[in-house]
């Protein structure tokens, strides 16, 4: 009979092989488990960033290897029972086993969900698939594009966010033709203010990329080979492709949890503590959807650090040392020359003030107040700023506009 509390020598099944499972694992061990932790997942490549596959793997810049979250030998070393290619398709709660794709039953004391998401596609490519229509979650679809991802050829990106403007990015650098085509009045505007957007659609239009917002896209066009020719546009219009890659944003893996009477609403509802409904199991990274301390409400976030932190918070959960989740959520993203650093969420402000010239140049910051305090920040290439800004949103500092906005204060003075 398993405990209440958990053991140093309890069992931990962790489904799913990205970030997020992997630093749990890690910290798991840090913290002195000594019990079995199986990890079941359903690629075939080793754990690995995502990041850089939509800018150094896809630019081929980096090899798999590079990708690797830890090198394979740490699996050996720190005595984790990783299944590739193994997919969790049922957990029994009653028996506390988890089903996979083999036909085995894998016992857990504590269960963890570290599922991901899958890449949203486009209504038309999904019910034609074609072979030169794709979405960027994972190895296998740089792989499967990289045939086509050549100079000359015209690539049409759909959507306008982080992961198509970086796809864009690296098609420019490597010399296709590039439209992005967006279906809001701007590029980014689910994440960022208008002034950052407005800046990266002058980047990507300086860099040759044909930025078009406002887009209503009616489907693709098929060729006679099955391939895609082109995109279809409400009023009539119709722009000519090579290939498309569709960038509209992630659906979270939470099918698994839903079927096994979880509760689920656009991602695993978890606690600050990364628990679920149920004591004995947990959910963290890309699937989730968990209280924000810093902004309110229940979000569900799509980055490392998140992965990472939320992994840590389960990891200490089942070490018996809990500590709340209460990071302050960040990102980046890099395109060009240009690195984008965030912290905090744009999450209603009533005034963004700009430090720096958005439009000339590659670098500035725009920081988002709410009610005087410092809430969250976009920086552009300003490394040592963003270090400030992090501290800022941190302590919702109180610093009053004309003094973020001072170039000749340097920012840490605002501290
Ligand atoms: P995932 O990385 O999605 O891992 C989940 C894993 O579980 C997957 O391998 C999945 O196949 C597997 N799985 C799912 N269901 C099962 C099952 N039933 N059984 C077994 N295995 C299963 N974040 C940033 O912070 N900065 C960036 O610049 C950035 N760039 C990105 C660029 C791209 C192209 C992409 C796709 C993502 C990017 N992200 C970025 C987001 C970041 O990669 C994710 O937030 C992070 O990978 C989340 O980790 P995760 O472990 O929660 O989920």
């Amino acid at each position: 009979m398993t405990q209440q509390h958990p053991q140093p020598d309890d069992r931990v099944v962790i489904v799913g092989g990205g970030q997020a499972a992997i630093e749990c694992a890690a910290a798991l061990r840090m913290a002195g488990h000594r019990g079995q932790v199986t990890i079941l997942a359903d690629e075939a490549a080793y754990p690995y960033a995502r990041p850089p596959l939509s800018k150094a793997y896809l630019s081929g810049r980096a090899t798999v290897e590079d990708l690797y979250i830890v090198p394979p030998a740490t699996y050996v070393q720190q005595n984790f029972d990783v299944r590739l290619n193994t997919r969790a398709v049922a957990i029994d709660r009653r028996s506390r086993s988890v089903l996979v794709s083999a036909g085995e039953r894998v016992l857990y004391d504590w269960l963890v969900l570290a599922t991901g998401g899958r890449a949203r596609t486009f209504p038309s490519a999904e019910a034609q698939p074609a072979a030169n229509v794709f979405t960027l979650r994972g190895l296998a679809d740089v792989d499967a594009m990289r045939d086509q991802f050549v100079p000359g050829k015209r690539l049409v990106v759909i959507g306008g966010g982080y992961v198509g403007l970086e796809v864009a990015a690296v098609a420019r650098e490597t010399g296709l033709q590039v439209t992005v085509l967006e279906a809001a009045p701007r590029v980014l505007a689910r994440v960022t203010a208008a002034i950052v957007s407005g800046f990266y659609e002058r980047v990507h239009t300086e860099q040759g990329v044909d930025v078009r917002t406002g887009c209503a896209i009616s489907g693709l066009t098929f060729g006679a080979d099955r391939q895609a020719a082109g995109v279809t546009f409400a009023d009539g219009g119709w722009l000519p492709a090579d290939l498309v890659v569709v960038g509209i944003g992630l659906i979270p893996n939470t099918e698994i949890a839903e079927r096994a009477g979880l509760p689920v609403d656009d991602g695993i509802l978890v606690d600050e503590y990364c628990r679920t409904d149920d004591p004995h199991v947990l959910a963290i990274g890309d699937c989730t959807r968990h209280p924000c301390t810093q902004h309110g409400g229940f979000r569900r976030l799509e980055s490392v650090p998140n992965a990472i932190e939320q992994a840590r918070v389960a990891a200490a959960v089942l070490t018996g040392a809990a500590r709340a989740y209460d990071a302050v959520p960040w990102f980046w993203s890099d395109q060009y020359d240009v690195k984008l650093q965030t912290v905090g969420l744009l999450a209603g402000h009533d005034e963004a003030v700009v430090r720096g010239n958005a439009d000339v140049g590659r670098s500035f910051s725009v920081y988002y107040l709410k009610d005087g305090e410092v809430r969250a920040a976009d920086v552009v290439n300003g490394p040592r700023d963003f270090m400030v800004a992090r501290k800022l949103v941190g302590a919702r500092a109180r610093v009053p506009a004309d003094r973020l906005r001072d170039l000749a204060t340097p920012l840490k003075q605002c501290l």
